[in-house]
């Protein structure tokens, strides 16, 4: 037991603290391991046309198979891999998977690939996403980047040269989680987007809440004036559908539609979508 030394609570020992910082060197370790035995996987979940009801792209999400801890959520290790700058290889096998698999789909589903704001500070991200495409031999514009805001609150002017170059190589870049960020607004007056994805929070209360409702409404408008795609995500129920559908959104995504599923599963999801 570490005896108190009076120099504030920072440097007493703290149990709970102690085995949190073990449990963090603990799963570093096991991610770093993870990346070298290649214990991820991509789930893919539809994006739909909201006019005409078809597949048109699919979401990439990662998950870590852990061979104690079962199936591991994003959330659990996405924030600690952007710390290590395990995010790296990480993204890089992201991309790379996505692409190949990508390549073997029907040639109107496109990908989308999410980015950290960590992989922006590399100034070979652009490189990194061509050779990508080139490798697996997919068409630049069955890619979509999705990044959140966080991405643009740091060194504009490189992160601006970056997508404007990804841009350039032929890829989508979809604006994620849009309208939980700061000034959203300003983003969208600097860097021209392809598609905006409104956040699930919006959707949470819909079609109940009025206030909900009038900003997904008012959203749709913006970005469609604006020429961009809006996709609204989130969407969990049949009146939820309806409701997005009907304000004059570009596509729909959620668990109403399909949960993310396995490669495999999702091939199967995608004919059997086809022939209903
Ligand atoms: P995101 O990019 O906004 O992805 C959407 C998240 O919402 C996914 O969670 C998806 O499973 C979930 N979702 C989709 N439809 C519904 C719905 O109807 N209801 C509810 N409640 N949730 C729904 P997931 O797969 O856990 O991913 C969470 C976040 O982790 C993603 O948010 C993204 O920010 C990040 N992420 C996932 N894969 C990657 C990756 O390969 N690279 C990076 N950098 N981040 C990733
Ligand atoms: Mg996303
Ligand atoms: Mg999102
Ligand atoms: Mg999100």
């Amino acid at each position: 037991k570490a005896k108190a030394d009076g120099k504030g609570a920072f440097r007493r020992f703290d149990p709970a603290l102690e085995s949190r910082v073990q449990a963090r060197r603990s799963l570093e370790a096991d991610l770093r391991r993870a990346i070298v035995l290649q214990e991820f996987e991509l789930h893919y979940q539809p994006l739909v046309d909201a006019r005409s009801g078809r597949i048109t792209a699919a979401e990439a999400l990662v998950r870590w198979r852990h061979p104690e801890r079962g199936l591991i959520s994003p959330a659990d290790f996405i924030p600690l891999a952007e710390e290590t700058g395990l995010i790296g290889p990480l993204g890089q096998w992201v991309l790379r998977t996505a692409c190949a698999q990508a390549a073997r789909w029907p040639a109107r589903i496109r990908v989308a690939v999410n980015l950290s704001p960590v992989q922006f500070r590399d100034l070979r991200l652009a490189e990194t996403v061509k050779a990508a495409l080139a490798a697996s031999g997919l068409a630049a514009d069955r890619l979509e980047l999705e990044i959140t805001e966080g991405v643009l609150l740091a060194d504009e002017e490189r992160t601006l040269a970056t997508l404007t170059r990804l841009r350039a190589a032929g890829v989508g870049i979809s604006m994620d989680d849009f309208g939980t960020g700061y000034s959203s607004l300003s983003y969208l007056r600097r860097f021209p987007f392809d598609k905006i994805k409104v956040d699930q929070s919006f959707v949470r209360q819909l079609p109940g809440d009025a206030e909900s409702a009038t900003i997904v409404r008012a959203i749709i408008t913006l970005g469609t004036c604006l020429g961009m795609t809006i996709t609204v995500e989130g969407v969990e129920t049949a009146e939820q559908f309806a409701f997005t559908a009907a304000s004059g959104c570009d596509q729909v995504q959620g668990y109403h539609v399909s949960r993310p599923l396995p490669v495999a599963e999702f091939l199967s999801f995608v004919d059997a979508h086809e022939a209903a």
